[in-house]
């Protein structure tokens, strides 16, 4: 059956995106609401949880481009690299990167990613901070078999848009600065003000899917 309300949201994201691609993260998603997503045109999917997204991986469209933008633990680096990941957003260290690199060596692949900027500067949130990110871009551009792509961040937890604007804003310098292709910001809540500044990725699942249900 056809889902228009689903439609409805779907074609007014892309409106307002323009050029900005839209990736669904279908984190706690069953595979039947991820396909009635595919089935609207959406190609690019985010998932968190690696056990998730390789199950995800396995089963789904093989045309789908997978994101893996949740934290991303060194041991876990393999179940992915091997299989078919379009883009790796949340690379936020240097032993991190280096396991990526050893993996695509193995396997035989170029990796992309993108550097997670930990732009909130909390200390419970992941991310690599401003003050390490000149040496972590360094280090990952000498790597073989890593792509550099761009910039990731999660805007602060607050209502004020302008604390929000203010850290897409710095994100974007600092795509410029390190003249990178891809700036991934904006989820749900802050896609607005993203696209403003200059997104290039959004990343949105509430928006689409509804709320999570972590207990499922
Ligand atoms: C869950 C998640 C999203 C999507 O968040 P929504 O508010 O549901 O749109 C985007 N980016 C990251 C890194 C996430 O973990």
């Amino acid at each position: 059956m056809k889902d228009n309300n689903l439609d409805k949201i779907i074609n007014e994201l892309k409106n307002e995106l323009g050029n900005t691609t839209l990736v669904a993260v279908s984190k706690t998603k069953s595979n039947d609401e991820i396909l009635k997503v595919y089935h609207l045109g959406i190609r690019d999917f985010g998932e968190n949880y690696v056990q998730e997204l390789i199950s995800k991986m396995d089963t789904l469209p093989q045309d789908i481009k997978w994101h893996m933008i949740g934290h991303l633990q060194t041991n876990k680096v393999k179940d992915i690299v091997k299989r078919n990941i379009y883009l790796i957003e949340s690379v936020d260290s240097i032993r991190l990167v280096n396991e990526i690199n050893k993996e695509a060596i193995k396997n035989n692949k170029i990796i992309n990613i993108l550097i997670e900027v930990n732009i909130a500067g909390d200390i419970n949130k992941t991310g690599c901070s401003i003050e390490e990110l000149d040496n972590l871009i360094n280090y990952t551009k000498e790597l073989t078999n890593i792509n550099l792509l761009g910039l990731m961040a999660i805007a602060p937890q607050t209502e004020d848009s302008n604390i929000i604007r203010d850290s897409f804003h710095k994100m974007h310098d600092l795509k410029e600065q390190y003249q990178l292709q891809l700036l991934s910001i904006g989820m749900s809540n802050d896609y607005k003000i993203a696209i403003t500044e200059g997104s290039d990725i959004v990343r949105i699942g509430t928006k689409i899917f509804g709320a999570r249900n972590y207990n499922k």
